[in-house]
């Protein structure tokens, strides 16, 4: 068996996974990276993840500091605007807007939308030689000094560290018997790209009617034509008859549930469908190993939380890891991994309730329930103190501030 050591392995080389790789090897860790599959780098090509992920500042701070920014700002559209839509009724016809700006909490944008196969693109040239592609993480085997990662090519390595970053299933969780509570809404999100009649604006236009929001987010123009990536969920049906529709079915489809916004939109491309789950760890931390991203937490694709807590998790891992290495200790320590778990566990409870309540109050199609939706985005989002609360949340302040009576642990898993 052939023998490898390093500071820090991570499992699963998705957009978390290359992130931390790229992150923890720029403050000086050695690194390596293990995936299964080979990054899919282009959009056309078979297996390519056709979403986009709309990065908040906190995030886009976290990709500075890896040396990923200087690559992808020059590719990434910026959202100023955040605009949502009460669609309610049947004649699909728009009929509450309220919009926020990212001037009125005194910053210039939001975040930055960048399509997930060019993320891979420019994290997969940044980070090299530390990814070995087609290898999985098979065991690990936690030890005082150091874990022992079996990989599928026979390698072993030596790592001080082992950063789970293998997606919702994730293998290492999975060996280390920390449990994961999940539960599904019976909705699935079509994702696919749009070209259309007017500018975006750099704004993202959320529209809920039933069955889950409509969500257009912008990306840089085509050759001057106006583009913007969409994510629509619908009930699980209802979303695979969309995925399936000849085109020309689809864009009358489309119109009818963009209400207009922005003039006419035309599919560009394929369409993608992903089933939409809640899911969250137990714990983040086990011997030797810190969980982080979809390997910790799954939320449905609602205010461009995801992967923005994911990099929130490999911050706080990397300041802990930073620290203790300036002090000399072990950045694989109980004591280490037990507060990057303190760290982060309460906060990712608190967004996940609240992502599962807004998707639960999106999803209503019943009259009184929507009805009592829009009396809830009036209210919520008419007050410009709450207003404020909301729009510094997207930017990373603590959920706790809108919800505080968020417990999903009194879900059934
Ligand atoms: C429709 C949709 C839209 C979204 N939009 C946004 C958004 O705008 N903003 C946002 O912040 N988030 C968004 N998200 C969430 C975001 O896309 C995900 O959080 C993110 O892509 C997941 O990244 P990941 O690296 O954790 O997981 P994955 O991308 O699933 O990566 C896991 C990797 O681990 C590998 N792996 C599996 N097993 C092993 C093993 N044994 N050893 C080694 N490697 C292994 C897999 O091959 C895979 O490459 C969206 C999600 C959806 C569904």
């Amino acid at each position: 068996m052939r023998g490898l050591a390093v500071d820090v392995l991570v499992a699963g080389g998705g957009v978390a996974g290359l992130t931390a790789t790229a992150a923890f090897a720029a403050a000086g860790f050695e690194v390596l990276c293990v995936d299964p599959v080979p990054p899919v780098t282009s959009a056309e090509a078979e297996g390519s993840d056709l979403r986009s992920t709309a990065f908040l500042s906190p995030a886009v701070d976290l990709l500075r500091r890896a040396g990923l920014w200087e690559a992808l700002a020059p590719q990434a559209a910026p959202l100023r605007l955040m605009r949502i839509a009460d669609a309610g009724g049947t004649e699909g016809v728009i009929r509450e807007t309220a919009e926020f700006a990212a001037s009125e909490i005194g910053a210039e944008v939001f975040g930055w939308n960048l399509p997930n196969w060019l993320l891979r693109r420019e994290m997969v040239a940044r980070v090299d030689g530390a990814l070995r592609a087609g290898v999985r993480v098979e065991r690990v085997v936690p030890r005082s000094e150091a874990a022992l990662v079996a990989l599928s090519d026979g390698t072993q390595v030596r790592a001080r560290l082992v950063v789970a970053a293998d997606g919702r299933d994730s293998a290492v969780r999975e060996g280390l018997g920390i449990r994961a509570r999940r539960w599904g809404y019976g909705q699935k999100a079509v994702v696919f790209s749009v070209t259309h009649a007017l500018p975006h604006g750099d704004a993202s236009t959320e529209i809920h009617r039933s069955g889950g929001p409509f969500t257009l987010v912008p990306l840089p123009d085509r050759d001057g034509v106006h583009a913007s990536a969409v994510v629509w969920m619908e009930a699980g049906p209802r979303a695979a008859e969309l995925a399936a529709m000849p085109e020309a079915e689809f864009n009358a489809a489309l119109n009818l549930r963009s209400c207009g916004v922005l003039g006419e939109l035309a599919l560009a491309g394929r369409r993608m469908l992903w089933p939409i789950i809640t899911q969250v760890a137990e714990r983040l931390d086990g011997p030797r190993t810190a969980l982080v991203a979809e390997a910790a937490h799954v939320v449905p694709p609602i205010g461009a939380q995801g992967l923005n807590m994911s990099l929130a998790d490999i911050a706080a891992l990397l300041d802990l890891c930073e620290a203790t290495r300036a002090g000399g200790g072990d950045i694989g320590s109980r004591e280490l991994l037990g507060r990057y778990h303190r760290a982060r566990h309460g906060e990712i409870l608190l967004r996940v309730g609240g992502i599962d309540a807004l998707n639960r109050a999106s999803m209503a199609g019943a009259r009184p329930l929507r009805e009592l939706r829009r009396a809830g985005l009036r209210t919520l989002y008419g007050a410009a103190p709450v207003r404020r609360t909301l729009m510094r949340l997207g930017l990373g302040a603590r959920a706790a501030e809108s919800w505080p009576e968020s417990r999903p642990e009194s879900r059934p898993g």
